[in-house]
């Protein structure tokens, strides 16, 4: 339980291990922070419900509509944040989000060498290599050959860039869309971009054969 603030009663309470150094600060600043007025327990509890709810789902959803239409598309290569609210999906984040596309000569792939940096809004959580100072070292170092490790190998005259995401800045990529997809539908698009997909270190999905 939580030792170290018996009266806290906002301390969390899934927590069944020692507060580390980082989480002792965070509960100090939180606890400050409610018993000051500025902000409610109830508050918290809905803003990580609310990011609980994320999923790359929904960044699937935005490239799939970005593959159907090409308008969509260059509103959201634009004002990433304005296109994806025509989809109904609010990015409550306060960076800016800027889409960038993989096509025959460049291929984007995101980290973020400081720390862990990432649209959540539209992915969800970052995977764990994704925090990993090995990926965030060695990506910029070597892109290519942390991309081969993934599985994925841009021909050689394809550009490779490396995005660093910020505070300030999270990047969404919209992957290739698959050969062979002509007439598949909206929907059985979304089901081709996988998150590794909007990251960068993975193409879209083939679709499978019938
Ligand atoms: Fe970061």
């Amino acid at each position: 339980m939580h030792d170290d603030h018996p009266d806290n009663p906002h301390a969390p309470v899934a927590r069944d291990h020692p507060m580390t150094e980082f989480e002792r600060r965070v509960d100090a600043v939180q606890t400050l922070l409610i018993e000051k007025g500025l902000i409610t327990a109830d508050q918290v509890r809905r803003r990580v419900e609310e990011m609980d709810s994320r999923s790359p789902t929904l960044g699937a959803k935005v490239i799939a509509r970005a593959w159907v239409d090409p308008a969509f598309k260059a509103r959201l290569l634009a004002d990433a944040k304005a296109a994806i609210a025509e989809l109904g999906i609010e990015f409550t984040q306060e960076a800016a989000l800027v889409a960038v596309e993989n096509t025959q000569k460049v291929h984007h792939v995101v980290v973020c060498t400081l720390c862990s940096c990432y649209p959540r809004g539209l992915l969800g959580y970052p995977p764990d290599w994704y925090k990993s100072l090995n990926y965030r070292s060695r990506v910029v170092v070597d892109p290519r050959g942390v991309l081969k490790e993934f599985g994925t190998e841009p021909p050689p005259d394809v550009e490779v860039r490396v995005l660093d995401s910020t505070a300030d800045m999270r990047y969404l990529v919209i992957p290739a869309r698959p050969a062979g997809t002509e007439g598949t539908s909206e929907a059985e698009l979304a089901e081709l971009v996988t998150r590794d997909s909007m990251i960068g270190v993975a193409q879209a999905r083939t679709p499978a054969l019938r």
